[in-house]
């Protein structure tokens, strides 16, 4: 059998995609057992699903793309398009400003699982090369599946354990595309000598307010075992290339430090106001929520499509555009998914 169209993915993009194609000769591929392995851990289990505070600045990527596809398909409509199929997110702005989270991620999968009933689904199936020829030929660890149009959506390298590979770069290269720097993103940071004291603090959240580069993050950072990790620190990874940030450890009026974190810099010469450090590095693809990088979005059309490749297609996280900390990255991936069909 010959499928009009495959998809590989059956995550955020892939199933947004999926949920706009009326043609029932479409088939999508996963290794994960079941649909929307990420959305479902996402977010503590509540999907953190959009925010409210849109806009090109939240993003890595080139900005004339990405926000011409945010034009066609922002927050609202994906908070409308939600809505309309009973999934009722909630602005929940407390750890991140303008978050909107789910009551469950269950919900959102449910949903898709509803409106991709026309799909053939092939789970627990590992998509391992590509071949065009007439058609194109998916080998996976199941046998050959054949395609008329592909449409890649298989996002990153994080999280290997839930279906996170490579495999949407090595299909990009092979035609011809060029992959921009990856990078582990969303991630919490290791520390060098200077910093070993974090990890007597292992557990401790403050308020702080970052400098990287020109971005100034606002937010909790969380002191861990093995260095620094929070909200804020996740979305200052996105902008860390490698060198100093300055940390302010008193960024509001009302900030006050908590009594262990007083106790342990007692004898350190700290500024608070202006503390810099480098980190040693990051915790790796294991525990970055995103990859950052990707497949050059200047050799997409704004359809998505490949300029060097007929019929192929890539959308969501395996294209060059990463999203901070608070629901940005879902909206880029439903915003592609939406848009390659509308
Ligand atoms: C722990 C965690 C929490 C997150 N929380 C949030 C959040 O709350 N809000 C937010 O905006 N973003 C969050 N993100 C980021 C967000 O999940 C991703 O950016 C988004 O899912 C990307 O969508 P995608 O469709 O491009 O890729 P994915 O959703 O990753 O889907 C890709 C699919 O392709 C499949 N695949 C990959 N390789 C193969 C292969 N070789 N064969 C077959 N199938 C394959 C994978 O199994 C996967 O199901 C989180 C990420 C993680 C890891």
């Amino acid at each position: 059998m010959i499928y009009d169209i495959i998809i590989i993915g059956a995550g955020a993009s892939g199933l947004m995609c999926a949920s706009q194609i009326k043609n029932k000769s479409i088939c999508i591929i996963d290794s994960n057992p079941k649909i929307g392995a990420k959305i479902k851990i996402s977010g503590g289990a509540k999907c953190n699903i959009t925010n409210k505070i849109m806009g090109i600045d939240k993003f890595l990527g080139d900005s004339n793309f990405i926000k011409s596809y945010l034009e066609r398909f922002n927050e609202k409509d994906l908070l409308e398009f939600l809505n309309t199929n009973g999934v009722y997110p909630n602005l929940n702005p407390k750890i991140v400003k303008g978050t909107y989270f789910c009551n469950s991620s269950s919900d959102v999968i449910n949903m898709f699982t509803k409106l991709t009933s026309h799909c053939k689904f092939r789970l627990s199936t590992k998509v391992l090369d590509v071949e065009y020829g007439d058609n194109y030929i998916i080998q996976t660890d199941k046998g050959d599946i054949e395609g008329k149009k592909l449409i890649v959506a298989s996002g990153g390298l994080s999280y290997a354990s839930i279906g996170g590979s490579d495999i949407g770069f090595k299909i990009a290269e092979k035609f011809g595309h060029t992959i921009n720097r990856l990078d582990p993103a969303l991630v919490g940071f290791t520390v060098q000598k200077d910093q070993f004291w974090f990890k007597e603090l292992s557990g401790l959240s403050v308020d702080v307010k970052i400098k990287v580069l020109d971005k100034t993050v606002v937010g909790k950072m969380l002191f861990t075992h093995k260095g620094c990790s929070g909200p804020a620190i996740l979305t200052t990874s996105l902008y860390w290339k490698k060198g100093n940030f300055s940390i302010d450890f008193l960024p509001n009026k009302d900030s006050y430090l908590p009594k262990r974190f007083k106790q342990q810099i007692k004898d350190l010469d700290i500024d608070l106001r202006n503390y810099i450090m480098a980190p040693a590095g990051n915790f790796g693809y294991t525990k970055a929520e995103v990859t950052k990088g990707g497949i050059s979005t200047k050799e997409v059309n704004n359809n998505f499509e490949s300029k060097l490749q007929k019929n192929l297609y890539f959308i969501g996280e395996v294209l060059d555009v990463t999203g901070e900390l608070g629901g940005y990255n879902f909206q880029w991936a439903f915003s592609s998914g939406y848009c390659i069909n509308n």
